[in-house]
């Protein structure tokens, strides 16, 4: 019987994997996909927002406010890569102008430090290819940008280490509820908890629905960006957003924690939980938005495009509260944008919910052993030349080049498939040490990351997906 069961291996269900590992329970993460941070998670801005956008006294407000705070210490502990490299909205005319004066005074009732509204020349001077249409900025210095599946897995390692299970390649299709305690079942078994967490992003109330009465319904809406080569990457030094419209923050222009450009998202109602497809119209829209806040982008540096999935609920903020009618229930829904912001924040709270239910039935102890401390990622390319002939001296694993955009080694794959939370699949290995995120996108490393893979794991080379269940890359020999 486990004291806690999460559903879903997003930054949501990681954060709060993390913070209950601080007690002394037994806890399972449940994750239908076959890696972790494979929702919305994988695919968004990737901004720690510096909190004036949510309207005052929201959870979203809250959250973002406090989670901002406290990513300095989650990135030392975890060794996950963030920056705090601030923010500025455009706005290019008056009325705009006005809506920064807005955000600015919603800002200090949401106890944001240090924002300024600047002028042109400003801006100009932090942002040297800032458009000259532009008449005012809000610029906010603690805003900065993360590598969310890196700190989704870096959170889940940690929780690991400390003891906590993760069952990937589990959906949940069914709950009950029996005197005290639940029983869920995934395709795969049963689990049974005496508290559930819905964890479930953009299904998060059709896991609600299985056991509770509906409360709260999710529509996805879609957000596409483009990716740029790092030639482009030092266009601008810090996030550029537009005036918010009344469905997103609009579109923005940021460097990448690895030192790419990212532009978009655009803001699309889908009625399809998976559709994370691109269109022309839509990736024309975010060009052009985008050319607005930077005008000399050179859009044929553009090496991706990718979408994510809002999860827009019909109740406006975060959802984080028990179900009325079914106590042990906690939902987690409706975690739209500020969500990777406000993750750890709500977290803490999230986990004293689960520490003051299951109090009702005897005192649950601190764990005591807890380490927050995740062992570091050997990063190659950021070494000097006498710590590289070190490592290589050590482990000549680390002396053969795997991926030539991004000069990731042979070493620095082996050690993330090892690790508790490991890399089972090509992208995976992509999501955990960057082979496949430049210029080739995978074209020269991506057989040889198969190799490894199948190496590693002692698995046939057909048996290795590139990403999700059934991706297969190879399917039979063609020569014999
Ligand atoms: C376009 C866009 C831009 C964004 N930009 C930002 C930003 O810059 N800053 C910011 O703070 N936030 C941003 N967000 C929001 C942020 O990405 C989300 O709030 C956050 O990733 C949500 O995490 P989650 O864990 O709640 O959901 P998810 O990451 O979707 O995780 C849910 C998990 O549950 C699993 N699951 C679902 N159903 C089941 C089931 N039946 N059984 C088992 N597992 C299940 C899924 O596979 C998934 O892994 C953006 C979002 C989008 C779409």
């Amino acid at each position: 019987m486990y004291d806690v069961v999460i559903i879903g291996a997003g930054v949501s269900g990681a954060s709060i994997a993390r913070e209950l590992a601080k007690y002394k329970l037994k806890i399972a993460v449940l994750e239908k996909e076959n890696d972790v941070a494979d929702g919305t998670t994988k695919a968004n801005s990737a901004i720690i927002h510096a909190g004036y956008d949510a309207k005052e006294g929201t959870l979203m407000a809250k959250y973002n406010a406090l989670g901002n705070q406290m990513y300095d210490k989650i990135a030392e502990e975890l060794d996950i890569p963030f920056k705090r490299i601030g923010s500025l909205v455009l706005a290019f005319s008056d009325k705009e102008k006005e809506h920064l004066k807005m955000l600015y005074e919603r800002g200090l009732k949401n106890g944001i430090p240090d924002m300024k509204i600047l002028n042109f020349s400003e801006i100009k001077e932090m942002e040297p290819n800032i458009n000259k249409k532009v008449v005012a900025a809000l610029y906010a210095k603690t805003a900065g940008i993360i590598g969310p599946w890196e700190l989704t897995i870096g959170m889940l390692e940690n929780a690991v280490d400390n003891g906590v299970e993760l069952y990937l390649n589990n959906e949940v299709i069914n709950i009950e509820k029996t005197d005290n305690e639940f029983k869920i079942t995934t395709k795969e078994k049963d689990f049974k908890t005496k508290v559930v967490i819905n964890c479930a992003g953009v299904y998060a109330d059709q896991i609600h629905n299985l056991i509770a009465k509906p409360s709260y319904k999710i529509t996805p809406r879609r957000g596409q960006y483009f990716v740029m080569d790092k030639m482009e990457g030092e266009k601008v030094n810090r996030v550029i957003f537009q005036c918010p419209t009344e469905v997103g923050k609009g579109v923005l222009v940021t460097p990448t924690v690895h030192g790419n450009l990212l532009l978009g998202p655009d803001s699309q109602e889908v009625n399809n939980k998976e559709d994370t497809s691109t269109t022309t119209e839509q990736l024309a829209f975010v060009r052009e938005k985008a050319l607005k806040s930077i005008e000399n982008l050179n859009l044929r540096e553009v090496i991706r495009s990718f979408a994510g999935l809002r999860a827009e609920a019909d109740r406006g903020d975060f959802i984080i509260e028990e179900a009325n009618d079914i106590k042990g229930f906690i939902d987690v829904g409706g975690i739209k944008s500020p969500g990777l912001s406000a993750a750890p924040a709500f977290a803490v709270d999230v986990a004293k919910m689960v520490v003051e239910i299951l109090n009702r039935n005897g005192k649950i102890e601190e764990n005591k052993k807890f380490n927050p401390i995740r062992k570091k990622q050997i990063r190659f390319m950021e070494l000097s030349n006498e710590e590289k002939s070190e490592i290589i001296k050590k482990d000549s694993k680390y002396g053969r080049v795997i991926c030539r955009c991004e000069t990731i080694t042979e070493g620095e794959i082996v050690d993330i498939i090892h690790r508790s939370v490991g890399a089972r699949t090509v992208d995976g290995v992509k999501k955990r040490c960057r082979p496949g995120m430049g210029r080739c996108q995978g074209g020269f490393c991506g057989p040889r990351i198969q190799e490894i893979l199948a190496r590693e794991l002692n698995l046939t080379l057909e048996e290795i997906v590139l990403d999700k269940k059934n991706s297969y890359i190879l399917t039979e020999e063609t020569k014999k």
